[in-house]
């Protein structure tokens, strides 16, 4: 799939320096990964773990020691992060000082930024996963070129990142983008938000298997088209909100079930996106595959709207 490039686009301001290398750190509700990307956006000593401890300062203590199993092997082989960049699910507040994750209940106003910065001696910036996904993919995967996408993670659970005018839009606390909490089903399921019909409750990895009684990895064709129809409907009210026109879906769940949530999604945009301007929306797999968490928490260090 080609990007819909616009020739007259500004760059998204992802700028690492030259030959400079980020401390990359993804906390998902399932698992934790680490790894160390340079400023072409590939990945050296990768770590991953489980999202598993009794409480809030067990679960660092596994991030750190696969933070610092990381910086050990990339040392060994003379590669030195100068920066630190998070991405971590929401919601969080103060813009990444604090974070407390939906689907990571040990965490609630948990300093992470504070934490890593005095584990690690470097300086670190966090912000949302999926809002780190779009910066990934505008910066090296499918909306390169591009002005105005969302970029969406339909995994655990559901987020998203909005990129307009060439920025990343961040909202009062940094939580704009939040798409997982977009009502597309009035009459649906209870979300842990707290309200229902979340797309969220409705088409996560999560909700798909409480509502099948098995894991979304096994999901028939009719679960399968159902969340690709449902991620579609809320991706058409986006389209018809912010006047963009590409959404480009990570995660496990999205990437797994491949061509037929894909289909079932961009029919239902084509049926709810309507307006001249949102005609003709597209939503496509993300470019960047399992590499996008790592690359994006790289581009959240690098990311410099204001100039270098
Ligand atoms: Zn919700």
């Amino acid at each position: 799939v080609t990007s819909p490039a616009q020739p007259d686009a500004p760059a998204l301001p992802v700028r690492p320096g030259a030959d400079e290398m980020a401390l990359a750190v993804d906390i998902g509700g399932t698992k934790l990964a680490v790894g160390l990307v340079d400023h072409d956006g590939a990945i050296h000593a990768r770590r991953q773990g489980p999202t598993a401890g009794a409480d809030g300062e067990a679960l660092f203590a596994s991030l750190a020691a696969l933070v610092c199993a990381v910086l050990d092997e990339g040392a060994a082989s003379g590669l030195a992060p100068s920066v630190c960049g998070v991405g971590c699910g929401g919601p969080m507040e103060d813009h990444g000082v604090t974070v407390s994750p939906i689907n990571i209940p040990q965490w609630r106003a948990f300093p992470l930024a504070g934490r890593l910065a005095a584990l690690t001696g470097l300086a670190t910036r966090v912000d949302n996963d999926a809002k780190a996904m779009a910066l990934a993919e505008g910066w090296r995967g499918a909306a390169v070129g591009v002005s105005d996408y969302i970029g969406m993670v339909v995994s655990t659970g559901v987020g998203g990142g909005i990129v307009l005018d060439g920025r990343l839009l961040d909202g009062a606390a940094g939580n704009a983008g939040h798409i997982g909490h977009v009502i597309v089903d009035p009459d649906g399921h209870r979300c842990g938000c707290g309200a229902v019909g979340c797309l969220e409750a409705e088409a996560s990895g999560t909700a798909i298997a409480q509502l099948t009684g098995r894991p979304a990895a096994e999901a028939g064709p009719d679960d399968v088209a159902r969340a690709g129809t449902l991620v579609g409907r809320a991706v058409a009210s986006v389209a018809n909100l912010l006047d963009l026109r590409l959404a480009v879906v990570a995660g496990s769940v999205a990437l797994g079930f491949g061509a037929p949530f894909f289909t079932a999604a961009q029919a239902e945009l084509d049926r709810r996106a309507r307006l001249d301007f949102a005609a003709g929306t597209r939503i496509v797999p993300a470019g960047l595959g399992a590499d996008a968490p790592l690359v994006g928490a790289a581009a959240v260090a690098w990311y410099r709207p204001d100039g270098p």
